[in-house]
């Protein structure tokens, strides 16, 4: 009989055996494997033996890198299939308590009706999800909330999809000098989903005649977000040994915002010409040329392209129509209509003069450092744009819209990157009061309800873009207005703003109906612009957001001159008809019709809540937040 240890002994001696034999199997079969395909290989290209052996080392590091690429991706696609996994067990055991992982798998695949849809109040889901299994919409839901579009969706899109080009076919015809300066791309990003950046800079190097194409220069404002980490630099790697030295990737240590996170791009790029993206954008056909053309013509000139819209759920593409790019005394930005001059023209393909740019530029490298970058002073993110253009005009220079080189850009739904943007909104928009602005910065402070004297928002130091604004000699605000954009129209007698309440109850301010905009109501009070109310000395109550342009009406509290319901009608229009729109007013006292003498007060309707009524004058009495210098004050 074999003792037990012999047994042993024999059987780690076999297995050893079995293992010798198959790690030698592994590398003869390896070694004829690659000397099949390398022979098949050498036949297929018909290689001389020197330039061979360089592309055999060349194809080697590429595997190499490949290799390294697919050991990241299959990690990170188990993680997710873990992640995926675990989520499938844990919803369905919430679901179906009773139920075993086991089963639930087994169930979950036998499934093929149509789904219903979880979030139906959901964005995401509103025209797009169908068919998808619970899994998958909470799946899509979570990366949505994420990171604000459908990541779910891009993630299965192809990163070098073709979009409709969008361009009027008389661009077509348009031809452009052989000699044009270089392009160097810059593509700032903060949490963006990995496939949208790439499938950003995919478009970039398919779209772009490689020759002009000098950098991408990719900058990470501090994300959090795993795989822009060392899984986007490994793919960097990869497109970069293919296109040597293309793409560059700076990251900032900490969060600097949009602004700097441009800044920082520009100021690595060697390129002549810069051209600042946002991550989520797909170049179109031909978009090129036209800038880097209009640029050499004209160095001074900083252009934006046309955009059109990636939807955030179907990621299909809108057509936009030729804008300018203007904004509001909130210096929100928006689209105006096309000058006259330019229509007048009748060339749909001639540069529009715009007063403003929506934040992607184009511009030569040097002359946009000369003029001073973007201001380096702006927090998280916008109003950016409105400062550089404010500086660019008014220094003497122009802003232009080109018609023929078209950008698809993707409006988040949500931005992510910040709960409250308003605070950081509002607090830009004072800085380009405060450095631009001059005499006429109190309609910011107006529109955003602020203030005018101890406005309590720290604005951060203006004084090196004060002093920048007199080295370049700028013109003032003034002229920008007269010139530039005349569409926006100061409004000089306004002496009381901000939340308007009555005595009988301090809780409740004047508000503007959401739905039905020319109906005053008393709401209770809060933040949002539908409670803006701005006495004029020439007796006009606006209600609503200020705003003050050529086009658009302001709110106009109303007597009709019967019922008792006060309205809101559209300020000029109201006043070409004779409305009643004219009152007398003082903070601390009655707010009476100067035409039919009736007063504004309130009482309460039929379920107890206060409406604003118009009657015969009783005791009621009105408070105005804000007042303009002494009005009021005796
Ligand atoms: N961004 C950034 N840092 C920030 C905020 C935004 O780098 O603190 C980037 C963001 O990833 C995007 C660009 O700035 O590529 C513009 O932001 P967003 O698209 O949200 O602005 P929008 O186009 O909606 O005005
Ligand atoms: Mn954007």
């Amino acid at each position: 009989m074999m003792s037990w240890r012999n047994v042993l002994k024999i059987l780690c001696i076999g297995l050893t055996l079995i293992i010798s034999i198959n790690v030698f199997l592994v590398f003869y079969t390896k070694r004829t494997l690659q000397k099949l395909i390398w022979g098949s290989l050498q036949k297929e290209l018909n290689l001389p033996l020197s330039e061979w052996n360089k592309t055999v080392m060349k194809r080697l590091s590429h595997l190499e890198v490949d290799l390294q690429h697919l050991k990241e991706s299959m990690k990170l696609g188990m993680s997710q299939q873990e992640n995926m996994d675990s989520t499938v067990e844990r919803v369905k055991y919430e679901e179906h308590p009773v139920q075993k992982a086991s089963e639930v798998k087994a169930s979950e695949t036998k499934k093929h009706k149509p789904k219903e849809i979880l979030f139906p109040d959901s964005q995401l889901f509103r025209q797009w999800g169908e068919g998808l299994s619970d899994v998958q919409q909470k799946k899509a839901e979570n990366l949505f909330r994420k990171f604000g579009y459908n990541v779910y969706l891009s993630n299965q899109l192809p990163l070098n999809r073709t979009i409709p080009d969008t361009r009027d076919s008389r661009c077509l015809q348009k031809t452009y000098p052989t000699q044009l300066p270089s392009l160097g791309v810059i593509l700032i990003f903060m949490n963006e989903a990995l496939s949208i950046i790439e499938r950003a800079f995919t478009s970039i190097i398919n779209r772009t005649p490689s020759q002009l194409l000098k950098e991408i220069i990719l900058v990470d404002d501090f994300s959090s977000n795993g795989e822009l980490k060392s899984y986007l630099d490994m793919k960097i790697k990869l497109y970069n040994q293919r296109y040597p030295g293309l793409l560059k990737i700076i990251r900032h240590t900490k969060r600097k915002g949009l602004a700097q996170a441009r800044n920082t791009g520009s100021k690595v790029a060697t390129a002549d010409v810069i051209v600042i993206l946002d991550a989520h954008v797909e170049v179109n056909v031909g978009w090129a040329e036209p800038t880097l053309a209009r640029i050499q013509e004209d160095h001074t000139v900083i252009v934006s392209p046309v955009f059109d819209n990636i939807h955030f759920d179907t990621f299909e593409l809108e057509k936009y129509a030729l804008a300018v790019d203007g904004f509001s005394w909130k210096l929100w930005c928006r689209y105006d209509p096309l000058p006259k001059d330019w229509i007048d023209q009748h060339d749909v393909t001639a540069p529009v003069k715009s007063p403003s740019i929506m934040g992607i530029l184009a511009a030569n490298r040097i002359f946009f450092r000369d003029i001073g970058s973007l201001d380096g002073g702006m927090l998280v993110y916008g109003r950016e744009n409105v400062e550089l253009s404010l500086r660019v005009w008014q220094c003497g220079r122009r802003i232009e819209i080109l018609p023929y080189s078209r950008i698809a850009h993707l409006e988040r739904h949500c931005k992510p990157y910040a709960l409250n943007l308003h605070l950081a909104l509002k607090r830009n928009a004072l800085r380009v009061a405060e450095i631009w602005m001059d005499e006429y910065k109190y309609m910011v402070y107006l529109a955003w309800n602020i203030p005018l004297q101890n406005p309590g928002i720290d604005f951060g130091d203006i004084s090196s873009r004060m002093a920048l604004r007199k080295k370049l000699k700028c013109k003032t605000f003034d002229w920008y207005l007269k010139y530039v954009y005349p569409n926006l129209k100061p409004i000089h007698n306004i002496v009381g703003y901000g939340r308007m309440k009555n005595t009988l109850d301090e809780n409740i301010c004047l508000d503007q109906e959401f739905v039905l905009a020319n109906t005053p109501i008393m709401y209770y009070c809060h933040e949002y612009s539908s409670q803006n109310v701005y006495y004029h000395l020439t007796g006009e109550f606006y209600v609503g957001p200020l705003i003050a342009e050529a086009d658009t009406d302001d709110h106009c509290l109303t007597d009709p001159g019967k019922g008792e319901k006060p309205t809101l009608e559209p300020c000029s229009k109201a006043a070409q008809n004779r409305l009643h729109i004219y009152w007398d007013f003082k903070p601390g006292r009655a707010v009476v019709n100067r035409a039919t003498k009736r007063c504004l007060e309130m009482k309460k309707d039929t379920s107890s809540i206060y409406v604003p009524v118009l009657q015969t004058c009783t005791t009621q009495v009105w408070t105005i937040q804000y007042t303009v210098q002494n009005w009021g004050s005796n």
